[in-house]
């Protein structure tokens, strides 16, 4: 069985920048991701704020990220921009730079840094010991860990394991996120209605990314085009006062997430 003294579960950001920073730290680390590469479905994240682009500047690689993004002033208290370029540090200021690209120099860096990443590996069980814990993946295969670390997003497997609880208060607002084509282009930006706060977002390759609040909460399925397509339509709620320009006929799009 092969061990190493540190196993994270999760490439994504968080297990990304942990394993660099072990690894600088000389620690025998691996991750196991379950997706078979670093791409990403959506846009998700769209940027970083300035303490995280010192932290990456503590480690030598922030010019990897800001020679990728758009430097701007993103900070914002209560809707209101804050302008922090007189704040005394080397980057005041936050980077427009999608998670995807993030994810890839993150995963470039972990390369050199020559940590293993076991892909296309699910984990589904774990068994915790005096010495240290069995990672079992899908498909029979399984590693051995002085230490474990969950770092495999808000379901994680691994939490729950570990009897871990996920205490919180119940959610106050529901929005669904896509990144879509339009066939017309909208008018872009954020407004406000009675239901909450929309945005439509330019992407590369001309997509659009779409944040739109629901006027219900409690949905348990997966959320579908067509409820991201009446969320769009004006009229399809008494108080919804979304723009004409929103009236748009969707090309596929990826799958929406709530
Ligand atoms: C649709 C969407 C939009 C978002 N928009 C924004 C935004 O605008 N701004 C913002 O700041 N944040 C946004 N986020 C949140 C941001 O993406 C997360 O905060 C960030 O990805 C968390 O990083 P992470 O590494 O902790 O977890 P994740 O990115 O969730 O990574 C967890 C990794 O673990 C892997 N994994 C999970 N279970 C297992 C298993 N059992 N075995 C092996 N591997 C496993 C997954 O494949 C994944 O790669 C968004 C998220 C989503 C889903």
């Amino acid at each position: 069985m092969t061990k190493h003294a540190v196993v994270i579960v999760g490439g994504g950001p968080t297990g990304l920048m942990l394993a660099g920073e072990l690894a600088l730290a000389r620690v025998d680390v691996a991750i196991v991701e379950r997706r078979v590469s670093q791409d990403l479905a959506g846009s998700r994240a769209g940027g970083l704020h300035s303490r995280t682009i010192e932290v990456l500047d503590q480690r030598g690689i922030a010019d990897r990220f800001l020679s990728q993004g758009q430097v701007a002033q993103v900070a914002r208290f209560a809707g209101t921009v804050l302008d922090i370029s007189d704040v005394p540090t080397r980057h005041p200021y936050g980077l427009a730079l999608w998670q995807n690209h993030i994810e890839r120099i993150l995963a470039g860096w972990v390369g050199e840094l020559a940590v293993p990443i076991y892909r296309g590996r699910e984990v589904t069980g774990i068994e915790q010991d005096a010495t240290g814990v069995d990672v079992a993946l899908g498909g029979g295969e399984s590693l051995r860990a002085e230490y474990l670390v969950g770092c495999d997003g808000g379901r994680s497997v691994i939490r729950k394991a570990a009897g871990i609880e996920f205490p919180g208060w119940d959610p106050t607002t529901s929005s669904l996120i896509a990144d879509v084509e339009m066939t017309e282009q909208p008018e872009w930006g954020i407004r406000r209605d009675a239901i909450g706060m929309h945005a439509l977002g330019k992407l590369e390759g001309g997509r659009v990314r779409l944040m739109l609040t629901e006027p219900h909460l409690g949905h348990t399925s997966e959320p579908t085009l067509r409820d991201l397509s009446e969320l769009l339509v004006v009229g399809s709620h008494p108080t919804n006062s979304m723009p004409a320009a929103l009236r748009i006929k969707l090309r596929p799009p990826s799958q929406p997430t709530r």
